[in-house]
């Protein structure tokens, strides 16, 4: 196992995230430079699912019981859900999925034919009770912020759907830098866990496949591996261990609709049952910072770094001028630092702050000329340049999202 980039021990290091025995296993908190990965990546999800044509919504993380003995949870996924807590003649759960919560905004007002694809997001909290959630990891905990998201749709909208949510999980990837292993057609497998509806099944199938292929997506079909209610696309990530995860998914259901009595008015004045489309872009944020930081080990891309720029003055000389560099980049909506000549030698607080994507040198000359000189985190050195236009380059690939550092 290659330590350096288990996740774990590098969020400790890094000051991402941590345990407490006392909240409990699987049960992480994010520090300030993790709350700063996470606040990024969310941000980014929630542009780019507008841009796509979703609105995002609030739902609660409760539900009485009676919600998820409609939905099927009850029935199906009761072992991975906490157990109800009494409230007078009432039992509450803690939301295993957010799906029957969109399901039942959706049906809040009556729906026409007009409004489909009706796209529906949420960041949100879901639970799981897993039984051997890990202290100090991400990767298998009981409080989840999935990045869900619900299309309501015909028939004959759920391809071009799916594919859009593809898209969006391809992209994500291109700009986070993470890399999928493998795409996997998720089927259901023997026993009693998925819900019984042989032709439902074959047709969701056939939509997926319809979709992978078209795309030209290399898959592997693989049985037992459905949600309860219907087939998906789960796009898998290694981890430096070898462990396959998904992180991504889409997944088309006629079950939901069907048990929440779904429908739309049609243009020929008749009700019509939607299709529900699910699908998470980046899955939820803990595995996603989880490969995040694995995958990089700590040296996010700028846009997502804790710190993206640190000033460096060589001598006391230069510190007035380096902290209004700060100010300055602060001003740009750029997260800067100063590290000081109290720190060590400017070596030693290069060394220190290695995983900063930016590193501006501040030497005698360029105070003088108002320039600076930028070591780049991959090594590079670039000769000096004035201060406005270094801060005004970084801001601009670092508002791109850019996942290398200069040109
Ligand atoms: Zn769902």
């Amino acid at each position: 196992m290659d330590a350096k980039h288990d996740h774990k021990k590098l969020g400790r290091e890094l000051g991402l995230f941590g345990t407490d025995p006392l909240i409990g296993a699987g049960l992480p908190y994010w520090l300030p430079d993790g709350a700063v990965v996470r606040h990024e990546l969310e941000e980014y999800v929630r542009g780019e699912e507008r841009r796509a044509g979703y609105r995002h919504v609030y739902s609660p993380v409760l539900g009485k019981r009676e919600l998820y003995e409609i939905s099927g949870h009850w029935s199906h996924y009761s072992e991975d859900m906490f157990p109800p807590m009494k409230l007078g003649e009432e039992e509450v759960v803690l939301r295993p999925s957010l799906c029957p919560h969109h399901a039942v905004i959706y049906r809040s007002r009556a729906r026409s034919y007009r409004e489909l694809p009706l796209r529906m997001a949420e960041l949100g909290p879901m639970y799981r009770s897993e039984l051997s959630g890990v202290l100090g990891g991400l990767t298998r905990v009981r409080a989840i912020q999935l990045n869900d998201g619900h299309i309501f749709c015909t028939l004959d909208q759920v391809a071009e759907e799916a594919r859009g949510a593809l898209r969006l999980i391809r992209e994500a990837y291109r700009v986070l830098g993470i890399e999928a292993a493998r795409y996997r057609l998720s089927l259901p497998g023997p026993g009693g866990k998925y819900v019984a509806a042989p032709e439902l099944w074959e047709r969701s199938v056939a939509l997926l496949v319809e979709v992978l292929e078209s795309e030209g997506i290399e898959y592997q079909a693989e049985e037992g591996e459905a949600a309860f209610y219907g087939p998906k696309i789960d796009v898998q990530v290694v981890d430096p261990q070898g462990r396959e995860f998904t992180l991504s998914t889409v997944q088309v259901d006629f079950h939901q609709p069907e048990r929440f009595d779904l429908h739309y008015i049609g243009a020929d004045g008749a009700k019509h049952r939607p299709v529900m489309v699910h699908r998470a872009v980046i899955g939820s944020v803990e595995r996603a910072v989880a490969q995040l930081v694995e995958q990089h080990g700590g040296a996010f891309p700028a846009w997502l770094a804790p710190v993206q720029v640190v000033l460096l003055p060589v001598g006391e000389a230069e510190v007035a001028q380096a902290a209004e560099l700060v100010e300055r980049c602060l001003a740009a909506g750029l997260r800067a630092e100063l590290a000081g000549p109290e720190l060590g030698s400017l070596g030693a607080r290069i060394r220190e702050h290695r995983l900063v994507p930016y590193q501006a040198v501040i030497g005698s000359r360029e105070a003088a000329q108002g320039l600076v000189a930028l070591r780049l985190r991959d090594g590079r050195r670039l000769d000096p340049l004035p201060a406005g236009e270094a801060l005004a380059r970084i801001s601009a690939r670092v508002a791109e999202r850019r996942t290398d550092l200069w040109d």
